[in-house]
């Protein structure tokens, strides 16, 4: 029934009784990128945050991880691959990195994380930097520059 519902006609009605409280609300909503810093909370609120930011890291960086396998194992659609890759990656430092281990054929330069620690290097990441992959960013290790992911 909730589902059913048009939530235009809860807004009105919201906006009619408590128009300084709804303008407020309306307006954080549709600042820029607010969506994406409040989503993680709200699914995290709902347990549901691992699938999200598992299925964010497949749509952000599957083509990066894509890309080093072909590398690794020089699969024929790697130079493919490589060609739609940098104008797909969210993240230049990101893109410089990988393209600059590749060069130097230092694959895989790309691991994934439980989150607390660099899975090359065992070095404690700052707090800032578990944060920032638990949202389904890459980070780059300080300590061996590598490519760190959240584990899906
Ligand atoms: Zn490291």
């Amino acid at each position: 029934m909730l589902v059913q519902a048009d939530p235009r006609q809860g807004i009105t009605t919201w906006e009619q009784l408590d128009p300084e409280g709804s303008k407020r609300f309306l307006t954080l909503l549709r600042q820029q990128n607010i969506r994406q810093q409040v989503e993680p909370h709200l699914l995290a609120l709902f347990e549901i945050a691992p699938d999200y930011v598992r299925r964010l890291i497949e749509h952000r960086w599957g083509f990066l991880l894509k890309l080093q396998e072909a590398d690794i194992h020089l699969s024929p659609e790697r130079e493919d691959l490589y060609a739609r890759a940098k104008a797909r990656c969210p993240d230049t430092r990101i893109w410089t990195c990988y393209d600059a281990a590749r060069r130097a054929k230092r694959l895989p330069v790309i691991f994934q994380t439980s989150g607390n620690s660099c899975s090359k290097c065992h070095t404690l990441l700052p707090m800032r930097q578990q944060q920032h992959l638990k949202n389904g960013n890459a980070i780059i290790c300080d300590n061996c520059d590598k490519i760190l992911l959240l584990k899906g």
